[in-house]
């Protein structure tokens, strides 16, 4: 159990959109306990906030998006999963488009930005969803579960035809060295076809070999080759770690991931929210009305947690 995490000082990343190939920039900035994650829509001085949570969430099988008060955000995934991966609980982003910046694919950009402003520590307490049941979600052989684990732990597995993947099964024990270490610098990944497909409709502007990891029908067509030999899975988890982070707090139990993707990892989620009999929130704190609205939603659902007199 730990205390709550912002960043020390604002830091800047840019790139462009996978979408939208077009420039695209965010600015990560400290903020007070409680808050979460939150988008501020910067265009125009506009200024609306949307919260980083599984209620605005839009999954598509692309990208996992947010949406509400009129404001959307694509591609979140990759720095959710940086900041979820260096517990990073508190944080303003300020954006200008509609979408994160690709970056290189993986998270490693983000996780460099982090580090080089580094955190402080917060007067409050960090509460964790601990389960207590098992949730499982699934969908023909796609599945997602989550079961009671002392620490929390995630084992995906993958299955492929192809010579490179065929089937990758990853074990993360969740730490932010681990995070750092193995699974942050792993990138996307997509079959030439797919890619070829999307591009002629328009879509994934913005893709190329320097932010893709693309199949060919017996190899990879990037030059440079693989990070891990493993990296699509890695990948795989990384994605996992951003799309529970709408959860909006850390969770100590064990997800078990088979051919998933971002509408399952979502939806595994939601079905926490719907079955609160299965987990409890420790280490908690009074919350006052102007929380974390999800966070506020988690305490709300389990009677046993004290809600400040507002
Ligand atoms: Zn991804």
């Amino acid at each position: 159990m730990r205390n709550q995490h912002t960043l020390a000082t604002a830091v800047t990343c840019s790139g462009v959109g996978l979408h939208s190939g077009q420039p695209a920039t965010i600015t990560l900035r400290p903020a007070p306990p409680d808050t979460g994650v939150v988008f501020i829509n910067r265009k125009d001085d506009a200024n609306v906030s949307l919260q980083a949570s599984i209620e605005h969430c839009v999954p598509t099988e692309l990208c996992t998006a947010i949406h509400g008060n009129g404001f959307q955000v694509k591609t979140i995934e990759h720095v959710l999963s940086a900041l979820a991966g260096l517990e990073v609980d508190n944080v303003y982003i300020d954006i200008t488009g509609s979408e994160i910046p690709v970056m290189d694919g993986s998270a490693a950009p983000f996780v460099r930005s982090i580090r080089s402003v580094g955190l402080i520590s917060q007067d409050r307490k960090q509460p964790f969803l601990k389960i207590m049941a098992p949730i499982e979600v699934s969908e023909g052989s796609k599945r997602v579960r989550i079961e009671p684990s002392a620490t929390p732990r995630i084992t995906y597995s993958i299955h492929y035809d192809h010579p490179l993947i065929n089937t990758q099964t990853y074990v993360h024990d969740c730490s932010s060295k681990a995070f750092e270490t193995q699974i942050a610098e792993a990138r996307t990944f997509g079959f030439l076809h797919e890619v070829q497909a999307l591009w002629a409709r328009g879509l994934g502007k913005g893709g190329t070999l320097d932010n893709t990891v693309v199949l060919s029908k017996d190899g990879i067509v990037n030059q440079s080759g693989l990070r891990f030999l493993n990296e699509f899975v890695r990948h795989k988890v990384l994605d996992l770690i951003g799309d529970f982070s709408l959860l909006g707090t850390s969770f100590i139990g064990h997800i078990i991931a088979e051919r998933s993707g971002h509408a399952l990892h979502t939806r595994l989620v939601q079905q926490i929210l719907e079955q609160p009999e299965k987990w409890v929130l420790l280490n908690t704190e009074p919350l006052a009305e102007e929380r974390q609205p999800s966070l506020l939603h988690l305490a709300r659902l389990q009677p046993s947690v004290a809600l400040q007199a507002s």
